[in-house]
């Protein structure tokens, strides 16, 4: 194919435009998207689908440098459509990137949480040297996930206002980002809500889409209050299911494993060593115990 500057000067001459064309065409020629477009495509072109689509290519330039806000989230691309050069619409990366987001809030679902845990992301959680071991061991399990659905999650202990919550909010993001749905569940609150399950009989089926989620985050463990029936019929049904399964299970707590053996130890009405240990079996099949530390990141 000839130079294209000089096909666009021709086609100008014969068709007399005035001054003003000549110099709108020749910038909209030069704007580096459609030289970038006619270098690409030169095998294809010719002259005559050049001349044919010259007020496409005028449109296109004064399109991209002052968008219509109608078109907010997209972006206007040319392409060959038979014997003429056409515009068609691309999101732009801003949207895609936007949405990428949006799909992967919505595969959260955080029951007696904060609706802000949905937006963490893992990314702005600050890199402090108390939290390496933690992040490093997120990465891991990450990256393990890709391959492997059925893996063994963390046990984020360490002071109150760390940020555990905060953290295991952005793992729910890249997990949720992976295409994994997530359930991230407090639990001090929910177990001190699951009277209200008796009149409609759900509480079941609550169980047993919790213990059935492909991801679950306990966050706060070991600041509820247990009865006997909490422990065992709740919490250890929903751990059981889990480890026969081995689907990935986080947790947060204020307390270490050995811990939350003595938490598990007391019920309300009780002490029961055995019952504790049976379910500590449980978390520590589920889950690696990682500290983090830090300041108290409250108020
Ligand atoms: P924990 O669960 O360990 O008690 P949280 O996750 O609730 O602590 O964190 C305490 C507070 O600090 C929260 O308000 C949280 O939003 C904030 N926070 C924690 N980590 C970060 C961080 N990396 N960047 C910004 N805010 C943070
Ligand atoms: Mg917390």
């Amino acid at each position: 194919m000839e130079d294209i500057s000089e096909v666009i000067t021709r086609i100008i001459k014969k068709r007399k435009l005035g001054e003003d064309s000549k110099k709108i065409a020749k910038t909209a020629i030069k704007h580096p998207k459609v030289q970038a477009f006619l270098a690409q495509n030169k095998e294809r072109l010719n002259k005559e689908i050049v001349q044919a689509s010259l007020p496409t290519i005028f449109n296109y330039v004064e399109q991209i440098e002052s968008p219509n806000s109608v078109m907010e989230g997209y972006t206007p691309r040319l392409f060959l459509n038979g014997r003429v050069i056409d515009i068609t619409y691309v999101p732009t990366e801003a949207k895609l990137k936007s949405e990428a987001r949006m799909r992967a809030k919505h595969r959260i679902e955080l029951i007696d949480l904060p609706k802000k845990l949905q937006s963490v992301e893992l990314a702005e959680v600050d890199r402090t040297p108390d939290r390496k071991e933690a992040l490093k061991n997120i990465a891991m399990f990450l990256a393990e996930f890709k391959k492997n659905k059925h893996i063994k999650g963390l046990y984020l202990t360490g002071d109150f206002g760390v940020g555990k919550t905060y953290i295991l909010a952005g793992v729910a993001n890249a997990i949720a980002r992976q295409g994994s749905r997530v359930v991230f569940l407090h639990v001090p609150s929910f177990i001190a809500s699951l009277g209200s399950h008796f009149q409609d009989n759900s509480l079941n089926d609550e169980i047993d889409r919790i213990a059935s989620a492909p991801v679950l985050i306990f966050d706060d463990i070991g600041a509820e209050t247990l009865s006997e029936w909490s422990r065992d019929d709740v919490l250890g049904v929903i751990l059981q299911k889990r480890m026969d399964n081995v689907l990935p299970t986080f947790f947060s707590s204020n307390i270490t494993m050995d811990g939350l053996n003595e938490h598990f130890a007391e019920t309300r009405n009780s002490v029961d060593e055995v019952k504790a240990r049976r379910l500590m079996e449980r978390v520590r099949f589920l889950s690696k115990e990682v500290f983090v530390g830090g300041k108290n990141r409250r108020n």
